[in-house]
C-alpha cells in the first residue's frame, strides 16, 4: 500500500530521498495515525496475534508471544514497527500497552484453564517500563486475570536502561511478583556485560538479524558467544526469526534452549492459537533428530 510505503519512508527521517506524487501527499498526515490510534482502542481495531516459542531440545511448545496488530480501517494491517513508536512517542503506549498485558494474561489463563502452561511473552516499551506505576498495573492485572505470575514474562529490550540503577530496582520489583524477564533483540544494544551480570533476568533473546545471517561467519560467532554466554551466567536462550531448517540444526547442535520465528510459526489470530499449537507440538520430526548434541 503506498501510503503506507510512503509514512515507512518517512519515518526513515530526512536523510532519506522519497519522491512524493500529490495524490501520496494528500492522502496521508503521520499526526493523523496518531490521532487514529488515539481512538483505535475503544474501536476495537487493535489485536494480539501470537508466535509459539518451541523447545529446540523437545519439539515443544513452551511459550507464545503476543505482537500487537492494528486493523485500520483504511490501511489494513499496520505493522506495530509502525505505529508502537508513534504510541511511545504520544504517551499513547502506557493504555495500548496495558491493553495488551490484560488481553495477554486474560489468553493465557484460558489456555491454562484447558490444560495447556505455557509462558505468555508480553513486549515493553521503554516508556511504559519505566512509567512509575509499571509493578503495581501488572500486579492487579495478575490479580485481575488470575494468572499464575510464572507465567507471564515480560519482553524488555537493552534500549531501557537509561538509568542503570533504577533499571535494576524496577526489575527486582517485577521479579518479586513472581514474572520472568527476557532481553529481547540482545545484542543490538550497548549495555555492557557488567550490568547484564547485575540484571535480574531470565531469558536472553537473540535477536533475528544474527540468525538470518547464520552463514556469514561473524554473525556465527556472535550466536555460539551469546548462547555460551548465556549458559555461563544461567540463562536460558532462544533464537528469534528462525526461518530455515539449517539454522534450526547450527542452533541445536550448538544448545540454544529455545526457538521462535517462522520456520514453526508465523504470529497467528487468537481463534487460531490453540490448532497450531496442537500442530507444531504433533509435528516434533520438523525439528530433525539427526543433530546430536554435543556435550
Ligand atoms: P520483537 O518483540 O523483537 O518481535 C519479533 C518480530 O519479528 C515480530 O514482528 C515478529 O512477527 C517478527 N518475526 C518473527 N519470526 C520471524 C521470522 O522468522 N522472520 C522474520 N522476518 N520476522 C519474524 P512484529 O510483530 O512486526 O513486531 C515488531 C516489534 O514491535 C516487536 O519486535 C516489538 O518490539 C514491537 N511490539 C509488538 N507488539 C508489541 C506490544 O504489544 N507492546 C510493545 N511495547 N511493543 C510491541
Ligand atoms: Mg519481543
Ligand atoms: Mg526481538
Ligand atoms: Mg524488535
Amino acid at each position: 500500500n503506498s501510503d503506507y510505503a510512503m509514512y515507512q519512508a518517512k519515518k526513515m527521517g530526512r536523510n532519506t530521498f522519497y519522491f512524493y506524487s500529490e495524490r501520496e501527499l494528500g492522502s496521508i498526515n503521520p499526526l493523523s495515525i496518531e490521532m487514529d490510534l488515539h481512538s483505535a482502542l475503544e474501536r476495537n481495531e487493535l489485536e494480539l496475534h501470537y508466535q509459539p516459542k518451541v523447545s529446540l531440545k523437545t519439539g515443544e511448545v513452551v511459550g507464545v508471544e503476543a505482537l500487537m496488530r492494528w486493523n485500520h480501517p483504511k490501511w489494513g494491517m499496520v505493522s506495530p514497527a509502525t505505529f508502537i513508536p508513534i504510541a511511545e512517542e504520544s504517551g499513547l503506549i502506557v493504555s495500548v500497552g496495558e491493553w495488551a498485558l490484560r488481553t495477554a494474561c486474560l489468553q493465557n489463563k484460558r489456555l491454562s484453564s484447558q490444560g495447556y502452561e505455557i509462558v505468555m511473552s508480553v513486549n515493553l516499551s521503554p516508556r511504559q517500563f519505566n512509567k512509575i506505576n509499571l509493578v503495581q498495573t501488572i500486579e492487579n492485572i495478575l490479580k485481575e486475570t488470575e494468572l499464575q505470575p510464572q507465567l507471564l514474562e515480560l519482553e524488555i529490550t537493552e534500549s531501557m536502561t537509561t538509568n542503570i540503577e533504577q533499571t535494576i530496582g524496577t526489575l527486582h520489583e517485577l521479579k518479586s511478583l513472581g514474572v520472568k524477564i527476557s532481553i529481547d533483540d540482545f545484542g543490538t544494544g550497548f549495555s555492557s556485560l557488567n550490568y547484564l551480570k547485575q540484571f535480574p533476568v531470565d531469558t536472553l533473546k537473540i535477536d533475528q538479524s544474527f540468525v538470518r545471517e547464520l552463514s556469514n561467519k561473524d554473525d556465527e560467532t556472535i550466536v555460539k558467544t551469546i548462547i555460551s554466554m548465556a549458559h555461563n551466567l544461567n540463562l536460558n536462550v532462544v533464537a528469534e526469526g528462525i526461518e530455515t531448517k539449517e539454522q534450526v540444526e547450527f542452533l541445536k547442535q550448538h544448545l540454544c534452549n529455545e526457538g521462535q520465528g517462522y520456520f514453526f510459526s508465523k504470529p497467528v489470530p487468537e481463534v487460531e492459537l490453540m490448532g497450531n499449537i496442537q500442530q507444531i507440538q504433533e509435528n516434533p520430526a520438523k525439528l530433525g533428530v539427526t543433530v546430536e548434541p554435543i556435550q
